[in-house]
């Protein structure tokens, strides 16, 4: 019998110029706004500028990268002094999170540690967040429609998430021209991100029909546009894709499972501190022919392994396509984008055995559709050095 659900932001925005409609749409919300940003003052300047314009009183709060427990803490503090009514994420998925796990802790008693599974107490948030607007300027991490918040732990070497269905963005406003100005590095980690949270779900133990339509649709814009939007930065129908994408995997992991590309980047994302669609692109390929190669010794009649016929029919065009010929396409892309390898972040063969018994104990890691064994995960790090 089947059965699913499926949540995301209450409201979803998306076009190019529709950060004009910033200060209208906030006004719906609140009046007190704070604002998490990157640490580029420039860019969050218009939206500062467009909130004043309707009579919005906003506090930037910077984060300089992925948000810890202090930055958190310090944002929460911040909005509960300034009696914040409003919360805005302007940036990558960083400053997002930061927004979206400050948001919800302003309204709830306790502190971050009090809510985190595993090193924290677990407690179920309760109290509704305060309205959170997302707006990103990457196009990667969908995190404008997830109920999660990424928090990294940089002294214990790991990386969290808070989690709740109160976590949902009240408006994801998506505006494809917020991401013009990623340079190519940027838009090459983030846009494989988006694309491993397309095509993780889509084979995962839980599918879901819904996420299926999105990751198909999704597949197909990222095929189509990454690299397009790598090498003309300024190419709308491009960079549209690209946002579509990004759009379209968030909508896909908050409905669905990860696997075993989210188990390891975020195991090394962690250890290493490296970015997490860098990661994600480095292992994409390898994990798709790990998984394909896997089922077929072990479980050939396992339902994802048409899955993964299909991936290769949407990545490279063709629909006769093998799943081994979709990983090589994957790995070709990584080449062009100029992907760079794992030993780059500081990944030695010294590290494997951590890695790989953190990531067997990753939430991830269930969502895989067959189980690697130790070996097979020791390939795919070998693989990506
Ligand atoms: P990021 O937010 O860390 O940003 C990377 C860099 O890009 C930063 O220096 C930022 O200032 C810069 N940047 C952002 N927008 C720019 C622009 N338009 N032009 C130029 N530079 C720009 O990177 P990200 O990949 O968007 O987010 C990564 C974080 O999101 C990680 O912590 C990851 O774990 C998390 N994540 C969260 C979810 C979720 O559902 N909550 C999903 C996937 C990933």
């Amino acid at each position: 019998m089947l059965s699913f659900e499926f949540a995301t932001a209450t409201r979803v925005i998306f076009g190019a110029g529709t950060i004009n409609k910033v200060g209208s749409l906030a006004a719906e919300s609140g009046w007190r706004a704070l604002v998490t940003s990157g640490f580029d003052l420039e860019r969050s300047q218009p939206l500062l500028r467009a909130l004043a314009e309707f009579g919005i009183v906003s506090t930037l709060f910077r984060v300089a990268g992925e948000p810890d427990l202090e930055a958190v803490r310090t944002g929460v503090e911040l909005a509960r002094g300034q009696s914040c009514d409003l919360v805005i994420g302007f940036g990558g998925g960083s400053a997002i999170d930061a927004g979206k796990a400050i948001a919800i802790l302003a309204t709830n008693p306790g502190e971050a540690l009090d809510y985190l599974d595993v090193i924290g107490r677990g407690q179920s948030l309760r109290v509704p967040s305060l309205p959170f607007m997302a707006i990103p300027t990457t196009a990667g991490t969908g995190s404008e429609v997830t109920r999660n918040a990424v928090i990294s732990m940089p002294e214990k070497g790991i990386k969290v998430s808070l989690r709740s269905p109160l976590m949902l963005p009240r408006l994801a406003l998506i505006d494809p021209e917020l991401t013009y100005s990623l340079p190519p590095a940027l838009t090459a980690s983030t846009g494989m991100d988006a694309l491993t949270q397309l095509i993780e779900p889509f084979v995962c133990k839980q599918p879901n029909p819904l996420v299926d339509a999105v990751c198909r649709e999704g597949m197909r814009f990222a095929a189509r546009s990454l690299k397009q939007a790598f090498l003309v930065g300024s190419d709308l129908a491009a960079r549209q894709e690209m946002s579509l994408a990004s759009l379209f995997g968030g909508l896909a992991l908050a409905n669905a499972k990860l696997g075993a590309v989210h188990a390891l980047a975020a195991v090394m994302g962690g250890m290493f501190g490296a970015p997490h669609g860098a990661l994600c692109a480095r292992l994409l390929p390898i994990v798709f022919l790990a998984n394909t190669q896997a089922m077929k010794l072990r479980q050939p009649d396992h339902p994802a392994l048409g899955r993964y016929a299909e991936i290769a029919g949407i990545l490279t065009g063709d629909p006769e396509a093998s799943p081994e010929q979709g990983a090589s396409w994957l790995d070709e892309l990584c080449r062009e984008l100029q992907i760079p390898t794992l030993r780059e972040y500081g990944l030695t063969s010294a590290n494997f055995p951590e890695v790989i018994e953190k990531a067997l104990s990753a939430s991830s890691m269930l969502g895989n559709p067959i189980q690697l064994a130790e070996d097979e995960l020791r390939a795919v790090l070998e693989g990506a050095l």
